[in-house]
C-alpha cells in the first residue's frame, strides 16, 4: 500500500478518462452514477475457500423501502446489517452480485493503525483530530471483531500482533516517538529495538512498533456473513442491477436502475467502493494499482506469533498468514489506475513480491500459488470520507479509502447508523465530506 500526499483531484481525472473509455462521453444519453471498472484480475486466494453466499434476487417491479444501500461489498454488508438491526427496512442493490467487487481481493489485515503515522497525522490535521481518528479506528476495529464473534460469523478471524518495521517514513528514532505518542493515547503499541525485535519475532531491522489485537480475517467470508445476517433481519438483496441515477427530494430519495426500475426510499447510502459516485467530492483521493501473492500452505515454516508485518515505507510491503498457514504478501503499489497496464504487470510484480518475501522471511517458501492485482484507493490523510453528500439531502456516501478500508467500513456503519437514526456522533465532522 502507498501513502500519497499529493492525491489532489486525481480521482476526478481518472473517472473522466474511464468514463470516456467506457463510452459514457458527453454525447451519450446513458445515465451513470458510477463508472464500471475492472476492479481486480486473476484469482485471489480467498476463492480457494468454499463459502456460503447470500442469495440475491432480481427486481420484478418498482420498490419502496426505508434505506437503499448501493453496493454489496464489506461496506454495504456492515451498513445493511447495522441498519436492519436498527429496525429499518433495507434494500441492497449491486451491479455485479454480493461480494463481487474489491472486497474478495482484499488481504484483510484488519488494523487499527492508520496508514499515516499518528505523529505525522497530528502535523497534517492538528493533535486533537489526529488523536480522535486513531482512537476511532481502534474502537471500530474492536467493535467489528466483537460483532463478528457475537453474530458467529465464520470468517477465519483471529487476533494478531502487527509489527511495523523501521523504514524511510520512520526510522528507529521516529518509531520511538510514534510509539510514545500512541502509548500516551492508551493504544496497545510498544517500541522494540533491534535486539527485542529479533528475540521476539526473528526479524532483522533497526526497530519496530508492535501493536496488539489487530485482526486477520477472510474478507469474502466476512462480507458474506454480514449480508446473510442482514437478510435474516429482513434486508433484501437485488442483483445484478446497476443504479444509474439518484435524485433527492424533500421527503424521499429516488434511485433509478439501468434496467428502468425505480426505488423510492427515505435515505440512500452509496457504498460503491472504488467505483466512486460522480456526485461525491473526491478532493484528496486517488485510485492506484496494487499486487498480491499467496503461497501454498506451510504451517511449519512460519514465524513467531504469525504477526502481521508491514513497513514504515512508501510504498510498503506487507505480509500475513491465512488460518491454514499460507503466506500472503502484497505491495509494490503504483500510482496509476489504468487496469490494462496494471494487469500486464502482474507476472513481473509477482516475481518482485516473491523476491522481497524471500529476503524478509528466509525460512518461508515464497513461491506463489495465487497472484492477483486490483485497484486500490488512497486519501492524502489516510482517513476515509463518510457522511451526507453535500447538496444531496437524504444521500450518504462511504469512501473507505486506505489500507484500513475494512476497519473504515465498520466506522462507516457506526457513523451512518447514527446519522440515519438521528443520533449525534462526536466524530461525524472529522470524517465528513467537505462542504
Ligand atoms: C489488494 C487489496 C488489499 C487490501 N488490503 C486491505 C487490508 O489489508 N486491510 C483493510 O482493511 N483493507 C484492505 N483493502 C481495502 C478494502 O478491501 C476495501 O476498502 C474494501 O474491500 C472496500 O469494500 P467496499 O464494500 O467499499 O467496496 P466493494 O467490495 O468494491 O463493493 C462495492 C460494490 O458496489 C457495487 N457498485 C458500484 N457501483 C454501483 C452502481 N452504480 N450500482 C450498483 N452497484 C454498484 C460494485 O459492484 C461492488 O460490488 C485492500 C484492498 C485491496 C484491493
Amino acid at each position: 500500500m502507498r501513502r500519497d500526499a499529493n492525491a489532489g483531484t486525481r480521482v476526478e481525472q481518472q473517472e473522466k478518462s474511464a468514463r470516456e473509455g467506457a463510452g459514457y462521453g458527453r454525447s451519450s444519453v446513458r445515465q451513470y452514477l458510477t463508472v464500471k471498472r475492472k476492479l481486480r484480475s486473476s484469482k485471489p486466494v480467498w476463492m480457494a475457500y468454499p463459502r456460503h453466499f447470500p442469495r440475491a434476487k432480481r427486481l420484478k417491479q418498482d420498490l419502496e423501502t426505508d434505506v437503499l444501500v448501493v453496493g454489496a461489498g464489506i461496506s454495504g454488508a456492515l451498513i445493511a446489517y447495522t441498519l436492519a438491526r436498527d429496525g429499518h427496512r433495507v434494500a441492497v442493490v449491486d451491479r455485479r452480485g454480493p461480494v463481487m467487487g474489491s472486497t474478495p481481493a482484499s488481504t484483510a489485515l484488519l488494523l487499527y493503525e492508520i496508514d499515516i503515522p499518528l505523529i505525522h497525522l497530528k502535523r497534517k490535521l492538528g493533535a486533537r483530530p489526529a488523536e480522535r481518528a486513531w482512537l476511532r479506528s481502534k474502537a471500530a476495529l474492536d467493535a467489528l471483531y466483537h460483532l463478528a464473534r457475537r453474530e458467529k460469523i465464520d470468517a477465519a478471524m483471529s487476533l494478531r500482533p502487527s509489527v511495523y518495521l523501521a523504514g524511510e517514513v520512520l526510522d528507529a528514532h521516529g518509531l520511538a516517538n510514534e510509539a510514545r505518542a500512541r502509548e500516551r493515547l492508551g493504544l496497545p503499541s510498544r517500541f522494540l529495538d533491534r535486539h527485542a525485535l529479533r528475540a521476539r519475532f526473528g526479524l532483522s531491522r533497526s526497530a519496530a512498533i508492535v501493536s496488539d489485537n489487530n485482526v486477520a480475517a477472510d474478507p469474502r467470508a466476512l462480507a458474506s456473513g454480514f449480508l446473510r445476517r442482514a437478510q435474516q433481519l429482513g434486508a433484501q438483496i437485488y442483483a445484478p442491477h446497476e443504479i444509474a441515477d439518484i435524485h433527492s427530494r424533500k421527503d424521499t430519495a429516488l434511485a433509478m436502475t439501468k434496467d428502468r426500475f425505480t426505488i423510492e426510499s427515505r435515505q440512500i447510502v452509496l457504498c460503491t467502493g472504488y467505483e466512486v459516485p460522480k456526485i461525491v467530492p473526491v478532493e484528496g483521493h486517488s485510485i492506484q494499482s496494487t499486487w498480491v501473492i499467496a503461497t501454498k500452505t506451510q504451517p511449519k515454516r512460519l514465524w513467531p506469533e504469525e504477526c502481521f508485518i508491514w513497513e514504515a515505507a512508501n510504498p510498503y510491503l506487507y505480509v500475513r498468514t491465512t488460518i491454514d498457514g499460507r503466506v500472503i504478501c502484497g505491495g509494490e503499489d503504483a500510482e496509476f489506475a489504468d487496469t490494462g497496464h496494471r494487469d500486464a504487470l502482474l507476472n513481473d510484480k509477482a516475481k518482485t513480491l516473491e523476491k522481497k518475501l524471500a529476503i524478509m522471511l528466509p525460512r518461508v517458501d515464497p513461491r506463489p500459488q495465487f497472484a492477483w492485482t486490483a485497484s486500490f484507493g488512497q486519501s492524502n490523510t489516510g482517513l476515509p470520507s463518510i457522511g451526507p453528500i453535500p447538496g444531496h439531502s437524504r444521500c450518504y456516501a462511504v469512501l473507505g479509502y486506505g489500507g484500513n478500508g475494512i476497519t473504515y467500513s465498520m466506522l462507516a456503519a457506526q457513523l451512518v447508523s447514527a446519522a440515519i437514526g438521528g443520533r449525534r456522533d462526536p466524530d461525524a465532522k472529522l470524517f465528513a465530506f467537505p462542504t
